[in-house]
């Protein structure tokens, strides 16, 4: 009222915002109305489409579904995939349904469309979340631009173990910072406004556990607790939730118990229940179905009860829903509440998306025709640089130097233009990368000669998503005229690592070596020529213990998308100067794995106590690369951490601040990250948590001071209690440019 007083502004503008909330409601209300049950449970039934719905429907399914889209019984189709079959599928449902009910358009559009952009583990390593949020932006533009309205991203799932495959999609092993990142891309794709034709629906997945797979097997079972589960695991997706994200996905494991699509705890309770989540749940890919091989459920039948029960809103391609729910409710199983609740979170999204004003929103011509790709590409290439990271730069082999004249591109992945696309690539045109080849070749000038040898084949056989390459390739032929180029060069670059498709979907992996023979190229090649550049291809870190003890210089360059060998080459030549921060640990060995900074203390004493004294006696304890590690070509030094006061109100903050010196001769980019401990609490903390960061540019010899303001929502968790609260008491405060090396300071909060 105080506010209204003072701004009338704001009145008429809370007002208007009220008034379109009911509106889309009574929308909602008077549609479901008119609908039959049957209808109903159409809309919670998404379609698998990727065939021509243009051609003759020559297999029964297809026919099958088109009789459906005619009859306004199914809400979605995934994997339609051109703006022409879109559109075929949306005049089924408008020109032959009864209600004329839009269908959504979902597609995996996880790292751009036809602009490739890093997968997301690398995109994280930028720490730059303008970055994140504008790859979103221009993926959703390109794909909108072909029909697709909806997108099952961002992926927000913690992973702790880079034996899963699946690390690539997700932003690694910190809550904090997947939760930054979901915020970003859930911006990024829908915009201010949902019905803004260029954006696209998110989806937040997967909800929940599925990064915690056991010992990193795909779709294994999740053994976690209620603590971490609210600590670790959920963080992410009540930021996106609270950021507005139209859907979430549920997740194909089993979480202590009862399967995700099962659970009414993760469904109803936290994420419809305390978040007061409004848009609806997709299940993943047939979790519903699923549910009778995880031996919840004797049938489909059974499995949808359970499922609708629990939450679930639409099934994906599972074929339960459509044989099941009418007659479950006809059979008083199942409450046609249920079915309202879940038709209603459909139509509400719909409602929001501006389908039922224009169905065929995306499907302008010109709006394909008036992106400008060039600017996107430039984008592109921009993000890819931020995202390398620096690992080792011993010998001042980097940035390469003028002197040097002769480079020899060494390694299965130097001319390699499709791994870079990186797995759960959209089908855009440009599926073809930059090579490093390429980039390098474009960024030296004509009097550096530039030679290249594969030295070995990466995995045998042909290579796509259906079918990832053996990698038990054991053919050492390629290594005499990788031996004699390398002896030729002033320099040498090697690029190894995974090819696109060794991570993503169902490619965990025992071993995280470098595939194949490549370690023994490698070290093959160091024995002619010690100036080895290590450029490391891969979704996921890998074991590189050797290369780091031997290797002078080592960059990780991901799976960087589109222009990924020009980003390289800006980085290898000095253009640009390396400013990625790690987003996850690197071990030592794989035994290892789970490996994470943000642990617990054990109850053995340690000194210091931010280290943790569990580990192994044939291998050291801490990571090979540590989170938020990252090297530049300049140097910084940090000052003492100074708090504004040692004393906190609850209600009140203080400031955190530190001086960042360059001390090098190049300015540069340096990731301030701010970390808290709370050492004394009702149940055991992590020895630190990442809390804060910014992205801070200073000039060779200059000082500049970084502040963070500490607030008492950065010191809450779920506690003893089941609450989520600060608790008072003492709080260690740590200020520095990766999760080891740290300035400290204390500060009590007092409540
Ligand atoms: C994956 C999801 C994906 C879906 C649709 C599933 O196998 O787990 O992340 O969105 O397929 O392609």
């Amino acid at each position: 009222l105080l506010l209204a007083c003072l701004f009338p502004a704001f009145t008429s503008f809370s007002q208007e915002i009220k008034s379109s909330v009911e509106n889309v409601e009574s929308k909602v209300d008077s549609v479901l109305a008119l609908m039959t049950l049957e209808e109903k449970v159409g809309q919670l039934v998404q379609y698998n489409g990727s065939w021509d719905l243009t051609g003759p429907a020559s297999e029964g399914g297809n026919k099958e579904k088109e009789e459906k889209l005619r009859k306004g019984l199914v809400g979605s189709m995934l994997n339609v995939l051109s703006v022409e079959a879109t559109t075929e599928a949306q005049k089924l449902v408008m020109e032959n349904s009864r209600l004329k009910i839009p269908l959504m358009f979902g597609y995996d559009v996880i790292h751009g469309y036809k602009t490739i952009f890093p997968v997301p583990l690398a995109e994280t390593a930028s720490w730059d979340m303008e970055a994140a949020e504008r790859s979103a932006e221009i993926a959703a533009m390109e794909s909108a631009a072909e029909g697709v309205n909806w997108t099952f991203s961002p992926m927000i799932d913690v992973s702790r173990d880079a034996r899963w495959g699946r690390i690539m999609e997700g932003s690694g092993e910190d809550p904090f910072l997947t939760s930054k990142v979901a915020v970003a891309k859930v911006k990024g794709y829908q915009g201010e406004d949902l019905s803004d034709p260029k954006t696209i629906a998110a989806t937040a997945k997967h909800f929940a556990g599925y990064g915690f797979a056991e010992a990193g097997r795909e779709y294994n079972t999740v053994h976690v607790g209620e603590n971490e589960l609210h600590n670790t695991i959920l963080p992410p997706f009540k930021a996106a939730a609270a950021a507005g994200v139209a859907t979430v996905m549920n997740s194909f494991n089993d979480l202590d118990g009862t399967p995700a699509t099962a659970s009414k705890m993760l469904q109803r309770e936290i994420l419809k229940g305390k978040w007061d989540f409004q848009g609806f749940v997709i299940t993943d890919w047939g979790t519903i179905s699923e549910l009778v091989s995880h031996g919840l459920a004797r049938d489909k039948k059974h499995a949808s009860e359970i499922a609708i029960k629990a939450g679930s809103d639409m099934d994906m391609e599972g074929r339960a829903y459509e044989i099941a729910l009418e007659e479950l409710v006809k059979e008083g199983k199942v409450e046609e509440a249920l079915i309202d609740d879940a038709v209603r979170r459909v139509l509400r999204v719909k409602f929001k998306m501006g389908l039922f004003e224009d169905p065929y929103r995306y499907s302008d011509p010109i709006a394909k025709k008036q992106l400008d790709y060039e600017q996107h590409l430039k984008e592109a290439r921009d993000i890819a640089k931020k995202s390398i990271v620096l690992l080792k730069n011993e010998k001042a082999l980097l940035p390469i130097k003028p002197s040097v004249k002769k480079i020899a591109v060494i390694g299965p992945l130097g001319d390699d233009k499709d791994s870079p696309i990186g797995n759960w690539r959209a089908q855009g045109e440009s599926n073809s990368a930059v090579s490093l080849l390429e980039g390098v070749k474009n960024a030296v000038g004509k009097d550096v000669k530039v030679t290249y040898a594969k030295g070995a084949e990466l995995g045998i056989g042909e290579r796509s998503f259906m079918k990832p390459l053996k990698i038990n390739n054991t053919d050492k032929s390629g290594f005499d005229e990788a031996i004699k180029k390398a002896k030729d060069a002033d320099l040498v670059i090697m690029a190894l690592g995974e090819d696109a498709y060794q991570t993503g979907e169902g490619r965990s992996r025992a071993n995280i070596d470098l595939p194949g023979v490549q370690q023994d190229l490698l070290e093959a090649i160091y024995k002619v020529n010690k100036n080895v550049v290590l450029v490391l291809f891969n979704g996921r870190p890998l074991e590189i213990t050797w290369a780091s003890e031997n290797v002078p210089a080592v960059v990780e360059a991901w799976l960087l998308g589109s222009e990924s060998g020009n980003a390289i080459a800006d980085v290898l030549l000095g253009k640009y100067n390396p400013s990625g921060k790690l987003p996850v640990s690197f071990p030592r060995a794989v035994g290892q794995e789970p490996l994470y900074y943000n642990q617990k203390n054990t109850g053995r004493p340690t000194n210091p106590v931010e280290v943790t004294y569990s580990g192994y006696n044939d291998v050291k304890k801490d990571a090979l690369y540590p989170f938020g590690f990252g090297l530049s070509y300049t140097t910084f030094e940090y000052g003492d951490l100074e708090l504004s006061s040692q004393e906190m109100d609850v209600n009140g903050e203080i400031v955190a601040s530190i001086n960042l010196t360059n001390t090098g001769k190049v300015a540069g980019k340096e990731v301030v990250q701010l970390y808290l401990r709370d050492p004394v609490a009702s149940t055991t903390r992590p020895v630190k948590e990442l809390k804060a960061f910014q992205l801070v540019e200073v000039q060779p010899g200059e000082t500049k001071k970084v502040s963070f303001n500490i607030t008492n929502e950065m010191l809450e968790f779920y506690n003893a209690d089941k609450q989520w609260t600060s608790e008072e008491g003492t709080f260690r405060i740590m200020v520095g440019g990766n999760s080891k090396d740290l300035k400290k300071a204390e500060f009590n909060l007092n409540k």
